[in-house]
């Protein structure tokens, strides 16, 4: 493993000062059996004990101890060796070991300090890995997909601290970093509000603002006895393919998603009440009427209905 500054840890260079072929041999054996034993409810439990290692609620702290559900994620990734992938919160650093495996190179950005000499020993037989202490909301993503990736679009892989998911997730959509995916564990709640279209109980502004972007693909549920301590909910492993252009064209993004935010916000009401009582839209009764005389909606309609397209007509409907 690698800190952020690039050194490699001690224990990496004690282990090539040994001599290479045999340490060469050591590493492939010790690899399979700390691989298998991380993803153990066993291992885990005794990582955290031996490093006295107290779990942060405030940080959404659930760390995945199941093999068939991490091998299951590096598989929906498509993770191959010619990839960079930016791992977020990689908590003792399970996933980052597959990951480790599976691509070319990581990087694991990690908030809680008291992570980091922990990631330093589970992580200390891999290269590939550099361990970034730092919230990942204040990471440069760009700036480290040009330094890691030369600029190519990455892919971002995590089991994802779930108070943050919305921020992580619609900052990298809606920047201009280079993406090709992003493969999240995320709440089973908020996995099927990406993926859900209209008429659908689910759908509402995440789903348009996600698959404006990306195509969501929704790869496994996930129960809570997968993970340590267990969450109060369910979980889902989503994928978000990058699109090259937006789903649709509309003279004026803003505008449609204030539009889209507005509809939702009251979804009881019809169309024309939701976007009238708006706070961030000014228009008038007659304004919103004939928007919606010019895209072919009745003034009865309600935004829950509307699919992107038609947002995205009514939006320029107003210009
Ligand atoms: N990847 C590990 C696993 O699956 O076992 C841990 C996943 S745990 C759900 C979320 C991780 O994200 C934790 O390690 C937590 O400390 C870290 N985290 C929380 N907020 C973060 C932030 N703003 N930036 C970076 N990491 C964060």
């Amino acid at each position: 493993m690698r800190s952020a500054a690039g050194r490699t840890s001690p224990l990496k260079d004690a282990v090539r000062g040994a001599g290479a072929v045999a340490a060469l041999l050591k590493r492939a054996g010790r690899q399979m059996i700390d691989m298998e034993k991380l993803s153990n409810p066993k291992k885990t439990i005794e990582i955290i004990q031996k490093n006295h290692f107290n779990f942060q609620k405030k940080f959404g702290q659930n760390f995945l101890i199941d093999a068939h559900v991490l091998e299951k994620i590096i598989a929906a990734a498509q993770i191959t060796k010619d990839d960079f992938v930016l791992e977020i919160g990689p908590g003792i650093g399970t996933m980052t070991q597959y990951l480790a495996e599976a691509a070319r190179e990581v990087a694991a950005v990690e908030i809680d300090r008291n992570l980091i000499p922990i990631l330093e020993e589970t992580l200390s037989d891999y290269d590939n890995v550099t361990v970034i202490n730092e919230d990942i909301l204040k990471v440069d993503i760009a700036a480290l997909a040009g330094e890691k990736n030369g600029g190519k679009p990455i892919k971002v892989v995590g089991n994802l601290p779930y108070y943050i998911t919305t921020p992580i997730v619609m900052g990298l959509l809606e920047s201009n970093v280079p993406l090709e995916s992003i493969t999240v564990m995320v709440q089973k709640e908020v996995a099927l509000r990406m993926q859900a279209g209209p008429g659908n109980k689910d759908y509402g502004a995440l789903s348009l603002a996600v698959q404006y972007y990306a195509e969501p693909y929704l790869a496994a549920n996930v129960p809570p006895n997968c993970f340590i301590p267990r969450p109060g909910v369910g979980s889902a492993v989503i994928v978000l393919t990058r699109r090259s252009v937006p789903a649709v064209q509309v003279q004026d993004e803003r505008r449609m998603f204030r539009l889209i935010r507005a509809s939702f916000n009251q979804r009881r009401k019809t169309l024309v009440n939701g976007l009238k009582n708006a706070g961030d839209l000014e228009y008038s009764r007659e304004q919103i009427l004939t928007a919606l005389q010019k895209v072919g909606l009745s003034e009865t309609v309600r935004g829950e209905t509307l699919t992107l397209e038609q947002f995205a007509a009514l939006a320029d409907a107003f210009s």
